[in-house]
């Protein structure tokens, strides 16, 4: 932490704001990566447009509530929030909050809990050392200044530290979570009393959710200009209910797989009229997010879990992407024996030269102890699985839907549900097997578990840079559609992130740039490199 803001963008050439010409783009010049271009991730769209048509007409709170997304519904606790017992059931609504300088320009569960919140926040900030020195190299210069950024995210300890950076960059901010499980309250106490217009408690009704991104959109007297989303729901709000605040809205940046999906369909249909970042598909998202985290946390969210002891237990781990690949990196240095189910023959072979067998699920299910799911598919363990599967199996999904294993094939009148600790199910044959469920199918990290704060980071200070180039990006750089960000964006993503490591980064010679091709101050690689 010692080397908070010491390194520049490259060695000895200070850059910030760092700039993203189109002519800096690649070493081949390419102009801003517009989606669908050469190297880009493409999203295939989904065929229903339910989420972006219906218009919520004033009686309709209640039927918009019902399209709630599914990622605002997904259980998440990582950020365990010790503050969130039911210390008073009066709704954040009903309740009358000022902070100490006596603005009530929010609605939190207890403003009481931020000193509380600021402790934690304290904490992350420890571990999120991109972002401090992003505040620290802004000192002065605040690219955000004049930035009205409505956002909408889990509001944890690690994401105020986003927000704080984004006001200390110039921005003012008005917030609301994307879960209605996932807000620690004493942060968005914390939060409030430092002056952030937060609209977000944890164990908020459908209503609420709505409600909360409703109080941040609609104010008197202010108006976003720039919007942060995390699965699309805030975007959504705006688009079908006040669709003329993207007359002054600059720029969208999503993180979330479905949100970018949505956009994506937005963007199919024409319907797009304000340029998006498509943050999910940055490689500092997908390489660090996907592998590290998932490497990092599935053994935390099994052993709070069940207490498991993993040396020699049998596992198998279906889909061996980047978040197969952590699972299993972080399993094999356990002992334990580990199986790969997979449809790619790409990734198959990669998990045989990684020494894992690769078999398919039936094969392994009568022997294995523990399965795990990763494989953004449907139905990958199905009722006959589960069947076969021998007791005390333990049965979980690291992906993003909770549709990978067919919980709902678990629930019939012959099988016994016993909740044994939260989050942990034993299904009960009639013959006395059990198998246990964690977090009846949901992600298991994010329900379970905490995840790395330094992942975090990474994405937050993403995050923050994508805002920060599309607040500044001068007219036609970006039009209405979808980008990626640009490569030398994730180059100085990373680069922020090196001090914490004191790595110490290599400067290509002037000889060998020419024989590369490059510029010295990168981008280092195509679009097109995988990593
Ligand atoms: P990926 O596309 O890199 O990997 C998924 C793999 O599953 C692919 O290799 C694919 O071939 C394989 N697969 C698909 N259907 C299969 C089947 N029926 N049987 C066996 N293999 C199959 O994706 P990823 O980045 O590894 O992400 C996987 C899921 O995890 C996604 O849903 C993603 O949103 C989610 N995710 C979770 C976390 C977390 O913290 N838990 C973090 C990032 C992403």
């Amino acid at each position: 932490m010692s080397h908070l803001g010491l390194l520049p963008f490259h060695p000895g050439k200070a850059c910030w704001p760092p700039t993203f010409s189109a002519s800096t783009l690649t070493p081949l010049g390419q102009p801003p990566q517009p989606p669908f271009g050469p190297g880009t991730q493409q999203i295939q769209f989904a065929d229903d447009m339910q989420e972006f048509t219906k218009f919520p007409t004033k009686t309709g709170r209640r039927s918009l509530s019902r399209s709630i997304s599914q990622s605002s519904t997904d259980s998440y606790s990582s950020a365990a929030s010790y503050t969130d017992s039911s210390d008073d059931e009066v709704s954040p609504r009903e309740k009358q909050q000022t902070n100490s300088k006596g603005s009530s320009n929010f609605c939190v569960k207890n403003i009481k809990q931020a000193e509380f919140g600021r402790r934690e926040i304290e904490i992350a900030e420890q571990d999120m050392s991109a972002l401090i020195s992003l505040r620290k190299r802004a000192q002065g210069e605040k690219p955000l200044a004049g930035a009205k950024i409505v956002g909408c995210t889990h509001i944890t300890a690690q994401t105020a530290v986003l927000i704080e950076t984004l006001c200390a960059l110039g921005a003012q901010c008005r917030w609301s979570a994307c879960n209605i499980y996932s807000t620690q309250n004493e942060v968005a106490a914390a939060l409030a009393e430092a002056g952030v217009a937060v609209f977000a408690w944890k164990g908020e009704s459908e209503d609420d959710f709505w409600w909360c991104i409703d109080r941040c959109v609609n104010m008197d007297g202010w108006q976003a200009n720039m919007i942060l989303d995390d699965g699309g729901d805030l975007t959504h709000w705006v688009y079908k209910k006040y669709p003329n605040v993207f007359k002054k809205i600059r720029g969208i940046v999503e993180e979330s797989v479905t949100g970018v999906h949505r956009l994506y369909q937005l963007s199919k249909a024409g319907k797009l009229c304000v340029p998006a970042m498509n943050v999910n598909d940055s490689v500092t998202k997908q390489k660090f997010d996907n592998l590290y985290c998932c490497r990092e946390s599935i053994l935390d969210g099994l052993k709070r879990t069940t207490d498991v002891m993993f040396g020699g237990k049998q596992v198998v781990v279906c889909g061996y992407g980047e978040v197969g690949k952590g699972c299993c990196a972080a399993l094999k240095a356990l002992g334990a024996i580990v199986y790969i189910t997979e449809i790619d023959p790409i990734c198959a072979l990669q998990a045989c030269m990684d020494g894992f067998r690769v078999v398919k699920l039936n094969e392994v299910i009568r022997q294995v102890d523990v399965v795990i799911t990763c494989t953004g598919n449907k139905n990958v363990v199905t009722r006959e699985h589960l069947d076969r599967m021998k007791n005390s199996c333990i049965v979980c999904n690291m992906g993003h839907s909770n549709t990978e294993i067919d919980v709902t094939s678990l629930r019939t009148p012959e099988l016994t549900w016993e909740r044994v600790r939260s989050q942990v199910d034993h299904v009960i044959w009639p013959d006395g097997k059990r198998v246990v469920l964690l977090a009846e199918g949901r992600l298991l990290n994010l329900s379970c578990s905490t995840v790395p704060t330094f992942v975090l980071s990474i994405t937050a200070t993403t995050q923050a840079l994508a805002l920060i180039e599309l607040y500044n990006a001068p007219e036609g750089r970006y039009k209405q559609d979808v980008y990626l960000l640009p490569k030398k964006m994730d180059e100085y993503v990373a680069s922020l992130h090196l001090p914490s490591f004191d790595a110490h980064l290599t400067e290509l010679t002037d000889d060998q740039a020419k024989y590369l091709g490059l510029n010295k101050n990168g981008p280092f690689k195509p679009n097109y490199y995988r990593y």
